[in-house]
């Protein structure tokens, strides 16, 4: 049975070898071939019940006759005649490589080719279109990676396909610009440089070859009688003429016009998805990285957030809130009076409602986030932010520490401090530790949604858009100060790096949102109710005493109308919370936050916020709920309707929140970054004062504005 003889032809490196072995296995013979030191592996295998024998070609770039290997892969070519050749090609370096395969279709010989390397073209981000190739080349291409054996039966399949369509050259034929073309056209006018004479190539390829200079062919010529001094003049004068109009050799005008055909094909067929998206994001960067129009759109896609995320959540936190006010009043309504209704219903049902409730605009805060970080936006958002921090003594590298503490509102400052391991200059490091607690991470949220529903209900993003503002102020100047004082020192030099965008996947954006959202339920759902429970008891033991006890009942039983008697009620309530653990300490401390406008309500809320700051906020709820009589309502409504609450009442605390004593968690963190204790404590000591400080300005400064 007759053998098929498939070659394997390409470039150094291309792949040939590991492809030969994957096609092969054990069955390898090496010698040399016939006269020259150049390797010859050969090899058998089988498909389809027919024989393959493999021949692995030297590797070469070219089949000219300048080197010893090229010529020995042509004459290969020419003289043995296998069936088929194989031209593997790199597929991450399309364009080299088929330089040699056009050469391999000039040629005539029966071809496939071997796309090698798809994984590498894969990560480089070309996306080949195989059957535009396959098609613009008119030759089969079979995807491979011979490294792993991928594509190999294919290959092989292609192979034997061809091989049986009997084995004719069809030599291709592209244009080499209009005077190589005149002369080619010229040669085969004047001689007959027939079929049998050059073995299987064509007479065209003979001529393009001669007017190449290709010392080969022109010996060949030279041997047969009478043909040189035909042949030979017509291919000086085309160089002659080349050199003088286009000082160029015949040779590097054909090799351009083979590149010229490869290029249009390539860029038919092959979308270099990694490239387009660099010369995409220059233009894109162009505008969003300017220095005048930058800052001015990251300000407007900032408002933007906070509308969309306001607008966004708005129906699903009402939802939510009714739905706890719902199961509070049914907890109520089922449970007896008592400790274990208190326990259940302003404890843990509207201790966690005061945190869960917010948890749609976290969510929404974190699918923006998310929208920023995986388009590579936030990346451009930290370059921008780059030189302004230069002037306030960071490190560009703090940008991100900055953003990830909340920045953006909604992150989380333990991360952020570890995020600032990447600094190198360790003033700027500690500098930005310190500082960007005072960000507005997830926890401060529900602080603020709380408030801001309650009093600012109208101007929600612009409100948040301020505080946003303000954190960063803050941040930045707090940073500027401790470098001109207990940090002085000199700056480092800092490039940023600008990766590509990328357009998001929905999945990304989902699975980032949901990881965030998810953490946050679960803190509300352990840390956060554990703390709430411990707040509910100090704000409900120790209880009242007998006698106490005794007098309201009185008092409550001869009020004469009905409202009176709740007024008493409440009343009652009111001073029994005043009388326990939290109220009498928060009473204490009213000494100190009278000026900022706090109750003893919000100096307990603020204590136990030191937990974690959701804690504010479900200790709000817990206080208002033990104090009130109403169920089903919403905290937000529950605090508007209180004459002691007013706009500046809130926006005060919202600021004292927003600065004051990193949460405990963080501290232990900054203990862990800058390993001192020393410093953790500054932390807390130097933004509690900052945050009294702001608060108090705040406060009396509203209050002389008559905004009261
Ligand atoms: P040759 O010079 O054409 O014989 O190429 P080789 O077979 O020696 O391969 C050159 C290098 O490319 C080797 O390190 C191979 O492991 C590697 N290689 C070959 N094929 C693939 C492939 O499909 N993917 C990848 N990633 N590497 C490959
Ligand atoms: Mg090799």
């Amino acid at each position: 049975m007759k053998r098929i003889k498939v070659a394997l032809a390409g470039n150094p490196n291309a792949g040939k070898t590991s492809l030969f072995n994957a096609i092969t296995g054990a069955h390898q013979h090496v010698g040399n071939y016939p006269g020259v030191t150049v390797e010859k592996k050969e090899g058998l295998t089988s498909v389809g019940g027919q024989t393959l024998q493999v021949i692995d070609l030297p590797g070469t770039y070219s089949l000219t006759a300048y080197s010893l290997e090229e010529l020995v892969a042509r004459n290969f070519i020419i003289n043995e005649r296998p069936d088929v050749v194989v031209s593997v090609v790199d597929a991450s370096n399309l364009e080299r490589n088929l330089y040699l395969t056009v050469q391999l279709m000039e040629l005539g010989v029966p071809l496939v080719i071997a796309l090698n390397m798809m994984d590498l073209a894969e990560q480089r981000g070309l996306k080949i279109d195989l059957d535009k190739l396959a098609r613009g080349l008119k030759v089969a291409v079979v995807p491979t990676v011979a490294r792993s054996g991928k594509g190999i039966r294919e290959l092989l399949e292609a192979t034997l396909k061809v091989a049986e369509e009997g084995g004719e050259w069809h030599p291709l034929d592209i244009s080499y610009g209009p005077d190589v073309d005149e002369t080619v056209r010229r040669i085969l006018d004047r001689v007959s440089l027939d079929q049998g004479r050059w073995g299987p190539v064509g007479p065209r390829w003979v001529a393009v070859k001669c007017i190449e200079g290709d010392g080969e062919v022109i010996g060949q010529i030279e041997s047969e009688p009478g043909l040189a001094e035909k042949i030979l003049p017509l291919c000086r004068e085309v160089e002659a003429h080349l050199e003088k109009t286009l000082d160029a050799y015949p040779e590097g005008i054909i090799a351009e016009y083979r590149y010229g055909f490869i290029a249009s094909l390539v860029r038919e067929a092959v979308q270099r998805t990694f490239q387009n998206r660099i010369d995409l994001t220059d233009k894109i960067d162009r505008v969003l990285t300017h220095r005048l129009l930058g800052p001015l759109i990251l300000l407007g896609v900032l408002y933007g957030i906070y509308e969309f995320v306001f607008w966004a959540s708005e129906g699903p936190v009402g939802w939510l809130e009714s739905l706890f006010g719902w199961l509070g009043a049914a907890a109520g309504g089922v449970l007896p009076p008592g400790l274990v209704r208190s326990l259940v219903v302003s404890g843990v049902i509207d201790g966690m409602g005061g945190v869960l409730g917010f948890a749609p605009l976290i969510m929404f805060m974190f699918f923006t986030i998310a929208i920023m970080e995986d388009s590579g936006y936030l990346a451009r958002v930290a370059f921008l932010l780059d030189r302004v921090l230069r002037a306030f003594g960071l490190h560009g590298n703090s940008v991100m520490a900055m953003i990830v503490s909340g920045g953006i509102s909604g992150g989380c400052a333990v991360p952020g401090v570890m995020a600032t391991r990447t600094i190198k200059d360790p003033k700027a490091r500690l500098a930005t530790i310190l500082t960007v607690p005072m960000m507005n991470c997830g926890a401060k949220l529900p602080v603020y949604g709380l408030l801001i529903a309650a009093f600012f209900a109208a101007r929600q993003a612009g409100m948040m858009f301020a505080l946003t503002l303000i954190s960063w102020s803050l941040v930045l100047l707090a940073a500027l100060i401790l470098r001109r004082t207990v940090l002085k020192g000199e700056q480092a030099p800092f490039v940023m790096e600008l990766p590509p965008y990328r357009l998001p996947t929905l999945k990304g954006l989902l699975i980032h949102t949901w990881e965030r959202t998810w953490q946050y339920v679960r803190k509300a759902g352990t840390v956060i109710l554990a703390v709430s429970v411990v707040m509910w008891a100090l704000m409900t033991f120790p209880g009242p005493s007998r006698e106490e006890e005794a007098a309201w009942r009185v008092k409550v039983d001869s009020a004469p109308t009905e409202e009176a008697k709740a007024g008493q009620r409440a009343a009652r309530a009111e001073a029994v919370l005043a009388g326990t653990a939290a109220g009498r300490a928060g009473r204490w401390l009213t000494a100190v936050t009278e000026p900022l406008g706090f109750d003893w309500r919000v100096n307990v809320a603020l204590v136990g916020g030191f937990a974690a700051k959701e804690v504010v906020a479900s200790t709000l709820a817990t206080a208002y709920s033990l104090g009130g009589e109403t169920q089903g309502e919403g905290l937000s409504e529950r605090l508007r309707k209180t004459e002691s609450w007013s706009p500046l009442k809130a926006f005060t605390l919202m600021i004292f929140v927003m600065i004051y004593a990193p949460c405990f968690v963080t501290v232990v963190m900054i203990r862990r970054e800058t390993g001192s204790w020393g410093w953790a404590l500054f932390a807390v000591a130097y933004t509690t004062s900052l945050a009294y400080l702001a608060a108090l300005i705040v406060s009396q400064g509203g209050l002389a504005l008559g905004l009261g």
